[in-house]
């Protein structure tokens, strides 16, 4: 249908019904012409025939009043014959001829003279005829003759009286033109060549026109007696042309114009159909684009909502979808519990050992998470070492408590991560929607706070956001605030703990506890800030003026009765990390011209061994400083004591946990007395930290234990008070019962 050859064949169709049609209607008209023709001939012939019978029975008229009336005179007949020629105009002469063919008389004479005396049996044939003519009384018409007087002419002879009675004949001769005239007279003359044959040859022809068509024609025998004639008739042009009807032109010409039409039509429908189908293929490879663009986009959003390491959503997506999750419940009237979660001293294994272990670690931990989510349960990663886990339409806590059940169990297993094995354990904190926060963000918030709280109480549990939470969280930001202020303000303080030895039953050492006099707050001990100015940075700072008032009370103690006494300071972890630290306590230990051995720092056994494995040069350059060591809570941590061997520590400190029951829990007195062991085994001193009661004391005693600290031998207090107490020799009587406790 679309191909361009199509309107061109519609066209060639018209054409050929075009042509057809015309071709059949010239034809059907050619007909009706011939048959236009024959009867113009015949009319003609008849007419011929007609006008012939007339002029002949006028001339036999003629002879027969010639015939009953032989004795007329010839001015008389002479008058008769003209007005004969009067009536009938086509004849040129009349004439009577006597019975031996002799002209005798004519009228009109002029012009005719000639012809008097004229013998018209001139030939044998011509002779015989009128003889016959004679005898049987019929007349006679002669050829077309040349006329003596000139032109073409026809003779008709009336006898009269036949037989013996006959007197000769009456002879009118008239001329073919005047004849033709006569006959053609009733039509337009120019019309027809008329062709006159007598026994085949022409004797006659009018109006000589060139004829380019000589196919029509038409001949008709003349019916004349005597006569052998026949009759041509041969249209001119202009008659065929007036014959023909228009309409073959005009059917040829409207159905050719319908042709175009229809072509056009036809053509103009293909560039309408062709435009159609060129938009629909646009419209299409436009519908193809939108889909891809949008399989992009879908890919995208997922992209944007997914996070790269771990497979899980992202906190964005996560945080999205939660509010969406909000909007449900608050329809359904159900509870969302959002729980963030928090590896347990990830961060620490992170640095120690490198970012490679801490993302196969998070991965791991993603996969064992993902596994609980199901259509109500939502599991994100949130950065960081946090994750997120969402629980819908939650009806009663103790789905909640069940979630938290199943997420313990996801950490029952160890991981193995690049061929080592991990024990790890999370922190949870957890808010419900709508108590614990009526949006979103809110919720995200308060359950940082829990995990925050759930931290605090030592790790590997999980708590609860409640209203009080807020109050403290408040207070925590504050304090985060005004700690910023408080070395400026110089609103710190040190407390002194000492640290009886069980040995000498002498006070040889203290330990610098710090506190915060805080303005409005009072006394702050460590717990309440340190941790956090571990988070914020801020406890390098503190640490350098720990270590600096720690120097400078021991130059102050310098050359009195207390210049003996040695100062313990504590270090954290994020202390460790500060490469000036050991510069640092040099040069407060120079400023104040202290001895390197006067200072102790003590490390928790968990920050001891992270810097063993990992930042040995920094311990390495404290010890080569000539301080001391003491590893501090020891026991809580790391069961592998092989450190203790390759590094040298000069003081482990008992941890107060085990302390706190040893004179009731059988296992705690056992480990109590196995760390003392295995301290003096390594040439080590032993402190025993905690110690409230004078049983503890004689247990620790009784085992050997070298010092002893806790509230039983003095609190933590500020120096003026110690040296009162020291004077005062009130702390030393402990010592003095003789230890005997046996397990
Ligand atoms: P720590 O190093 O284990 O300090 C001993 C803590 O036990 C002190 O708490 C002390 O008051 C407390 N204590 C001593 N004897 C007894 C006792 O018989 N019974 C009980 N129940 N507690 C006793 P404090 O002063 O609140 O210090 C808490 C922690 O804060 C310290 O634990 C230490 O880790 C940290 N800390 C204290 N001062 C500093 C400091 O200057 N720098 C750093 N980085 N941390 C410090
Ligand atoms: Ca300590
Ligand atoms: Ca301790």
């Amino acid at each position: 249908m679309l191909h361009p050859a199509f309107p061109v064949a519609i066209f060639l169709i018209f054409l050929m019904m075009a042509s057809g049609l015309r071709y059949g209607l010239i034809h059907q008209y050619t007909g009706q012409i011939q048959a236009n023709l024959e009867n113009e001939t015949r009319s003609m012939a008849n007419n011929l025939e007609w006008e012939f019978k007339s002029h002949a029975g006028a001339i036999q008229r003629m002879a027969k009043r010639l015939a009953a009336d032989p004795t007329t005179p010839e001015h008389e007949w002479r008058q008769d014959a003209r007005n004969y020629l009067m009536d009938f105009r086509i004849y040129t002469v009349i004439e009577w001829i006597d019975r031996d063919f002799f002209i005798r008389w004519l009228e009109p004479v002029s012009l005719n003279e000639t012809v008097l005396g004229f013998n018209v049996g001139f030939n044998e044939q011509r002779r015989q005829a009128l003889a016959e003519a004679q005898l049987s009384g019929n007349y006679d018409i002669s050829d077309v003759l040349e006329l003596r007087q000139g032109g073409k002419g026809i003779v008709i002879y009336a006898p009269v009286g036949k037989g013996a009675e006959n007197n000769g004949f009456i002879a009118g001769v008239f001329r073919m033109e005047m004849l033709a005239q006569e006959l053609l007279s009733t039509r337009e003359p120019e019309m027809f060549r008329v062709s006159l044959f007598s026994k085949g040859s022409e004797v006659y022809r009018q109006n000589s026109f060139d004829r380019s068509d000589d196919s029509l024609s038409y001949t008709v025998p003349v019916d004349l007696p005597t006569l052998d004639w026949q009759l041509m008739l041969e249209p001119s042009p202009d008659w065929v042309a007036k014959q023909f009807s228009p309409w073959p032109r005009w059917t040829f010409i409207a159905l050719l114009l319908m042709g175009v039409l229809t072509s056009l039509a036809v053509l103009l429908a293909q560039i309408i159909l062709k435009r159609n189908q060129a938009l629909l293929t646009t419209r299409q490879e436009l519908d193809e684009e939108i889909a891809q663009r949008k399989t992009i986009q879908q890919d995208l959003v997922r992209l944007e909502s997914t996070d790269v390491l771990t497979g899980l959503a992202n906190r964005r997506f996560f945080m999205e979808d939660l509010a969406h999750t909000l909007t449900l419940a608050d329809r359904q009237m159900r509870q969302v519990a959002l729980i963030m979660l928090d590896l347990d001293r990830f961060q620490m294994l992170n640095d120690s050992l490198g970012h490679q272990f801490g993302d196969e670690l998070l991965v791991q931990v993603a996969k064992r998470l993902n596994l609980l989510s199901d259509e109500r349960v939502s599991v994100a990663y949130s950065g960081g070492d946090e994750f997120m886990i969402c629980l819908q339409f939650v009806e009663d806590i103790d789905e909640i408590i069940h979630l938290l059940g199943l997420i313990k169990q996801c950490f029952a297993a160890p991981f193995e991560v690049q061929d080592e094995v991990h024990s790890i354990t999370s922190t949870l904190g957890i808010a419900v929607y709508p108590q614990s926060g009526l949006d979103a963000d809110t919720l995200l918030r308060n359950a940082d706070i829990a995990l925050y709280r759930a931290k605090d109480q030592g790790r590997n549990t999980y708590q609860f956001y409640t209203e009080g939470m807020q109050e403290r969280e408040v207070m925590r930001l504050e304090l985060e605030k005004e700690l910023s202020q408080a070395l400026s303000n110089n609103e710190f303080v040190l407390h002194y703990q000492p640290q009886l030895n069980l040995d000498t039953g002498e006070i040889t050492s203290v330990e610098a506890l710090i506190r915060w006099q805080h303005p409005r707050r009072g006394l702050l001990a460590p717990g309440e800030f340190i941790p956090l100015a571990e988070e914020s940075g801020r406890i390098t700072d503190i640490g350098h003026w720990v270590v600096m008032a720690a120097c400078r009370q021991l130059a102050a103690w310098n050359g009195t009765r207390f210049g003996h006494l040695r100062v313990a300071v504590n270090l954290s972890g994020r202390e460790l990390d500060d490469e000036n630290l050991v510069d640092h306590i040099r040069d407060a230990l120079n400023a104040e011209g202290i001895p390197a051995e006067r200072l102790e720092v003590e490390l928790t056994e968990e920050i001891f061994i992270q810097n063993i494995e990992h930042n040995r040069d920094q311990l390495s350059r404290l010890h080569d400083l000539g301080v001391h060591l003491a590893i501090d809570d020891f026991g809580v941590g790391y069961s592998s004591l092989a450190y203790l061997r390759d590094f040298p520590v000069d003081l482990l400190k008992i941890d107060r946990s085990f302390i706190t029951e040893v004179t009731e829990r059988h296992d705690d007195a056992v480990i109590t007395r196995a760390v003392i062991n295995l301290a003096h085994n390594l040439g080590l001193k032993v402190v025993a930290e905690g110690v409230e009661t004078q049983a503890q004391l004689d247990f620790l005693m009784g085992q050997g234990c070298n010092m002893a600290q806790g509230y039983l031998i003095s609190r933590p207090v500020p120096a003026t008070e110690l040296e009162r107490a020291l004077v005062g020799g009130t702390l030393e009587k402990f010592a003095l019962a003789e230890p005997r406790y046996e397990i």
